[in-house]
């Protein structure tokens, strides 16, 4: 059965009317860092998920009955849409990475192109009227070709995005990739894009030894196949100089999205123990999610 049919997302309002109402409420969602009113969905309603960073197995839900309304949150670099799309293969859901459609958006040659790039170079944020615009016509999009469920990247990054959209619709989890800021700082600058398919790779090899408690972390390169080798590009916000920034602005503007989630008993943090052979098998645990990947192969 497909992967997507497993997965429960009617009790959810629908992507529809979240994509039309995120673009309305966008000029009424408030403009402080207050906690959600008291009529917003999760404060009215538990929590459907409450991981700690080791799940007991009795709190550990059924995958199949869940709905798949989920967050990456973490640090550039840290692999958030690597394991995004991984996990959105496996669940029958869409990756949506907010930074892809702004990447989407530049290279269009569009009235906003010359602004955004500018932006983006700098590693500053765009502003959240410009990027729920970008992000509610990429929901509508994929509402009309019939998806659901969604797994977003890069998205919410301010805490009134997080409010906007906690307004629109009910976000079910929220995984937090952590990972040293050394080597966030190789993996930024390791990373290439092929230009034609427009697949992620990483040529950085990572090994760094542990110390002051820190246990050491290795991590081989992700190489592209041989018909991507010829095509790669790097970002322009991927040199030291912008990512040192990038940084800087999500401990200030980002960081405090984790503990929007975190008040909610939505976060799931999730500590990277190495490249995608070590760290794969071990998120998919920590989300309750090894079986189903069984299950699925042995499917297919
Ligand atoms: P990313 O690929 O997620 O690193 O995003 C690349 C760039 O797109 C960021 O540095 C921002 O300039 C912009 N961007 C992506 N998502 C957002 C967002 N949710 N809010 C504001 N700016 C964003």
């Amino acid at each position: 059965m497909a992967a997507a049919a497993l997965i429960r997302l009617s009790s959810k309002p629908s992507l529809s009317s979240a994509a039309s109402r995120v673009a309305r409420c966008f000029a009424s969602a408030p403009t402080s860092q207050a906690a959600p009113s008291s009529s917003s969905p999760s404060s009215s309603s538990p929590p459907l998920f409450a991981f700690s960073a080791n799940p007991s197995p009795a709190r550990r839900e059924d995958p199949e009955a869940r709905n798949v309304q989920w967050v990456f949150l973490g640090c550039p670099g840290v692999g958030k849409g690597t394991y995004a799309s991984r996990l959105s293969v496996l669940l029958g859901v869409p990756h949506i990475a907010t930074g892809d459609l702004v990447r989407e958006e530049l290279s269009s040659s569009g009235p906003l192109s010359l602004q955004l790039k500018e932006i983006v170079n700098q590693g500053q944020l765009v502003s959240d009227e410009i990027i729920i615009r970008l992000l509610s016509k990429r929901l509508e999009a994929g509402e009309a070709k019939g998806e659901s469920g969604f797994i977003l990247d890069g998205f919410p990054r301010t805490t009134k995005q997080a409010e906007i959209l906690e307004g629109v619709t009910e976000i079910d989890l929220v995984v937090n990739l952590k990972l040293r800021e050394d080597v966030l700082m190789e993996k930024c600058l390791g990373r290439r894009i092929c230009s034609q398919c427009g697949k992620n790779f990483n040529v950085a090899s990572i090994n760094v030894k542990g110390e002051n408690g820190n246990p050491g972390i290795s991590m081989d390169p992700l190489l592209p196949p041989p018909h991507c080798m010829t095509k790669l590009i790097t970002r322009s916000d991927d040199t030291e100089e912008v990512v040192k920034e990038r940084l800087k602005i999500y401990y200030e503007k980002s960081q405090p999205v984790e503990d929007f989630y975190r008040r909610q008993g939505k976060l799931l943090e999730f500590d990277l123990p190495g490249g995608i052979p070590e760290s794969w098998p071990k998120l998919l645990e920590a989300l309750n999610l090894d079986d189903y990947e069984e299950k699925q192969s042995a499917a297919a």
